[in-house]
């Protein structure tokens, strides 16, 4: 059996020893004569899975009390309509910060069913967070909504703004769990979680109870957070088994030392790469050095024709998934929590080897 070092932005690497737990209880689950798939979403082991992955999120993150946390499905994606329809009204302004390619797809949705303000926009290449105090926020907005870490750009927040009374509307999907947050901030996080959290098909959402119960009458019942949390997520059938992955990836979590060990890990990894690139005269990264991505590290090449030759010869060396979004070209290298430093180091030798060679 092979496992590469795989830097894809996601669905995206695991903790091999999660996956290497789901083998073993695949077929069997602690003595059930069945699989986590096969289960009843409403039989006794399923919910103990399920209410066990939600303590241990909340114990992760430590959310307060006055925050449901929901799992969901329809992706990051869906939650761009899930906002503007559980949170304004018909017609009333919600504030969008615009510092990438997915803060875009949130405000081409938003558009749909709310006016909307872009209150700041990073512009041209979107390599830079624009100060707050150049955002011209609306009064009366329903929410501010950014993107903490921009994914395909390598753009991340390293602070939350205040926006006073405006809740605060966050997709976090490549950055949650990656470091400590402090929810309280928030109005409202979600993130998809086959980045940072499982596999594809589960999203979490984090809403603050004074928020719910407002959402509009057309609003699809597995999208009214109101009705999702009082159901326990569980109004139709979930994502059962990608719920129950995620479980386990919160208990390697805690096994990690948690977000603030998990983070500092994040940093050093990040900085490691960040400083092979800004050594070399052949890689450049061209992200604002106070807006550089922890998780999504992009850089190209001097000469971009050895792009192909780059990505084959990293190949070889067991390094996969770095080709950059086909909107940007050149490379990325996602560094989620399962990225071990040894996959960082192995990148880092390959590309000063790769420099060498063909510099
Ligand atoms: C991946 C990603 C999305 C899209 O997520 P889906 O689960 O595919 O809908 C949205 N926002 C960000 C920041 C992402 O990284």
């Amino acid at each position: 059996m092979t496992r590469f070092f795989n830097f894809s932005p996601g669905p995206a690497v695991l903790p091999a020893e999660v996956l290497q737990q789901a083998r073993d209880e695949i077929v069997d689950w602690r003595g059930t004569g069945m699989s986590v798939m096969e289960m009843s979403h409403r039989g006794k082991e399923f919910i103990g899975i399920a209410e066990r992955a939600e303590s241990d999120l909340r114990e992760l993150l430590s959310v307060p009390r006055n925050y449901k946390v929901l799992f969901m499905q329809g992706g990051a994606t869906l939650q761009f309509a899930g906002a503007p329809l559980n949170f304004s009204v018909a017609g009333q302004t919600v504030d969008y910060v615009n510092t990438g390619a997915w803060s875009k797809k949130a405000i081409g949705e938003a558009k749909r069913y709310s006016k909307v303000n872009v209150a700041a926009d990073a512009g041209g290449a979107y390599c830079s967070i624009p100060p707050v105090a150049t955002w011209n926020a609306s009064a009366g907005a329903a929410y501010l909504h950014y993107t903490p870490n921009e994914t395909i750009g390598g753009v991340e927040f390293n602070f939350v703004p205040d926006m006073g009374n405006v809740p605060l509307v966050a997709d976090m999907s490549s950055t949650l769990l990656s470091r400590p947050i402090d929810v309280s901030r928030f109005g409202m996080i979600y993130a998809g979680a086959q980045k940072n959290i499982g596999p594809a098909g589960l999203t979490v959402v984090i809403v603050r109870d004074d928020l719910l119960g407002r959402a509009r009458t057309e609003t699809p019942s597995v999208l009214d957070y109101a009705v999702v949390a009082k159901d326990g997520s569980m109004l139709n059938t979930p994502p059962t088994y990608a719920w129950y992955l995620a479980g386990l990836v919160f208990q390697w979590l805690k096994r990690q030392g948690g977000l603030s060990a998990i983070g500092e890990r994040n940093r050093v990894k990040a900085a490691a790469l960040y400083d092979a690139i800004d050594r070399s005269s052949f890689y450049e990264n061209p992200v604002a050095k106070d807006a550089r991505s922890w998780m999504n590290v992009v850089f190209t090449l001097a000469r971009p024709e050895l792009d192909k030759t780059f990505l084959t010869e990293a190949k070889d060396a067991g390094l996969v998934t770095l080709e950059g979004h086909r909107s940007v070209g050149g490379m990325r290298a996602s560094l989620y929590n399962a990225m071990p430093m040894e996959g960082v180091k192995a990148l880092v030798s390959f590309m000063a080897e790769f420099e060498r060679k063909h510099a």
